[in-house]
Formats: C-alpha cells, sequence, structure tokens
C-alpha cells in the first residue's frame, strides 16, 4: 500500500479554505510544518488528479477574494513512510497552567497533568487554537466551578471530555455525531485510564441535564442552533465554554445565547478564532 502526499504552501489567508477542500477530496490526514500543508491521500486516484483539482480550485479561492497562488507539490509514499510523516507532526504541547497533550506514542516525560491522544483521523490533537483555548478556560473554571458533571458536544477525539475528566469532574459525557469520532473518543478515554467518561454517538439532544460546565467547539451555526438545548442543561450558575466560530461570526452567537437565557462573561480572540465563555 503506499499513500500520496500532495503538499501545498499556502498564504496564510487560503490555509483553512484548502485544508478543507483537501477533506472533501478524501485526504485522510493533514501535518502542517513551518507554513508547507501536506494532504494524505489514498491512491485510488493519481497525484495528477489531485493536483490537477486543486488547480482548478485557484478560481474559487479568487472569488472569494483570497490568495490562489499556492505552491503544489507531490510525492508517493510507501506506507512505513507515511505513518512517520504523519507522526511528526505531532509533539507534546503544554496547555493551560498545568495541562500537557501527549501523542499516545511518546513516553509523557511532564510534570503537568498528562491528556493522551491518538489522533487517529478525527478532529481534537491539540493543535488547533480553538482546542487548546477551551482547555485553557476549562482549567481556569474547574478552579471555581462545582464539578459534579460536564458536557463535551462535538467530542471529536475526546480531548475536551479527558482533559474535564483529568481536572476533576465526577461526571463526563461526551457526544459526537461522527461514529468515528466516538470509537475513538471511547479509545483515547481508555488510554487516559478515565473510567468516568460517557461517550454517545448523537447530539446535545442525547445528552441528559444539570451540567456544572459544557463545552462546545462547533461551528458557528451550529452553536447558534443549540443555544436553548443548551441553555436548558445547564444548572443555575452553570458555564458554558463555546469555541470555532471566526471573527466576525461570534455577535451572532452571543445574541443566540443571550436569547437562551444565558450572558457572556468573557471573550478571547486567538489568531481568526473567537472562544466565549457564556454563564446562566
Ligand atoms: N472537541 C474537539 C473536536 C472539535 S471538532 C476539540 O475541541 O478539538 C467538532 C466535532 O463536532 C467533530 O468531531 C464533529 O463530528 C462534531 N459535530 C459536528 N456537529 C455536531 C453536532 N451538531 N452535534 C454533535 N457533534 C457534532
Amino acid at each position: 500500500m503506499t499513500y500520496i502526499e500532495i503538499r501545498i504552501r499556502p498564504a496564510e489567508e487560503s490555509r483553512d479554505a484548502l485544508i478543507n477542500k483537501m477533506s472533501e477530496m478524501g485526504s485522510i490526514g493533514f501535518v502542517e510544518l513551518d507554513g508547507e500543508v501536506s494532504g494524505y491521500f489514498e491512491p485510488d486516484r493519481t497525484a495528477e488528479a489531485l493536483c490537477d483539482e486543486l488547480d482548478r480550485f485557484r478560481p474559487v479561492l479568487k472569488a472569494s477574494g483570497l490568495d490562489a497562488s499556492f505552491s503544489l507539490s507531490h510525492n508517493v509514499l510507501p506506507e512505513r513512510d507515511w505513518n512517520e510523516t504523519w507522526k511528526k507532526g505531532f509533539r507534546p504541547i503544554d496547555v493551560g497552567e498545568n495541562l500537557c497533550i501527549i501523542p499516545s506514542w511518546i513516553q509523557p516525560e511532564t510534570d503537568r497533568i498528562p491528556v493522551i491522544i491518538d489522533p487517529g483521523m478525527v478532529f481534537g490533537t491539540g493543535h488547533h487554537e480553538t482546542t487548546r483555548t477551551c482547555l485553557s478556560l476549562m482549567e481556569r473554571t474547574a478552579r471555581i466551578s462545582s464539578r459534579k458533571a460536564f458536557l463535551d458536544i462535538g467530542t471529536g477525539t475526546g480531548i475536551l471530555a479527558i482533559g474535564a475528566s483529568r481536572l476533576g469532574f465526577e461526571h463526563v459525557t461526551a457526544v459526537d455525531i461522527d461514529p468515528l469520532a466516538v470509537d475513538a473518543a471511547e479509545r483515547n478515554a481508555e488510554l487516559n485510564s478515565c473510567a468516568n467518561i460517557t461517550v454517545l454517538q448523537g447530539t446535545i439532544d442525547d445528552a441528559g441535564a444539570g451540567f456544572d460546565l459544557i463545552a462546545a467547539n462547533l461551528l458557528a451555526e451550529i452553536l447558534i442552533d443549540i443555544a436553548p438545548a443548551l441553555s436548558e442543561r445547564l444548572n443555575p450558575g452553570g458555564r458554558a465554554i463555546l469555541s470555532g466560530m471566526l471573527v466576525g461570526q461570534e455577535q451572532a452567537v452571543i445574541d443566540a445565547m443571550t436569547s437562551a437565557g444565558l450572558s457572556l462573561q468573557e471573550q478571547i480572540i486567538d489568531d481568526k478564532w473567537v472562544s466565549l465563555m457564556i454563564s446562566r
């Protein structure tokens, strides 16, 4: 088995759009290093066909007002090399004051609280700003809030649920609509020996109620949709950490949360992403 590696060097402003495009084209993983993005594909199409499709995406970028001048190259890798390349993109990362996210194949050597993650092909490695911001805000909130029940909506690899368990929450519920994420989150909860995490396939509607803290790292439209359901599931005085919206989308999310009876406590802007701390 061989894999195709497509390497692009996009302008910063076009990076996310190109990563999305490669996901749509069936990329099974990405590595980002020093401004270069490598997408990996199974060899069911030729490297040339994949490059052609990315070339045809340039006018779409241009039409969106984005820089379309990315460089493009490709390689064919034996499976062994692909695994190594993929893993090289992950390193331990310190987060907040006391947490450290550690890839499952690295021996933890840290005084910090370890959150061990096997990223598989699912979102949530801690390499994304929004995940790290959620974890830091959770760490801060855990010190001052009741820590009986935590809900993670859109758990991906389970990273926030594991963080919550590590930060002392007694009962942790994690939901995701993607069955691959549910598998990954269950596996990772086990890797961390977190027996107090329940992973469910579904949406917020499938989670119980009475949570002290809810984390949701999701697109703005979904956050807006779930505002009433989220409010219903928070204990009085409970808090929610919302992330995943782009700068400019936050006001609509704040409005939806306010209409659902919640109030904004804090807003953090990290690069182009916004995270909100909301309370009931
Ligand atoms: N919580 C992780 C992953 C966030 S990615 C982190 O912070 O890094 C968002 C995840 O939400 C994906 O795994 C996706 O499958 C899931 N998702 C998207 N819409 C959802 C919805 N309406 N309900 C539950 N999960 C959803």
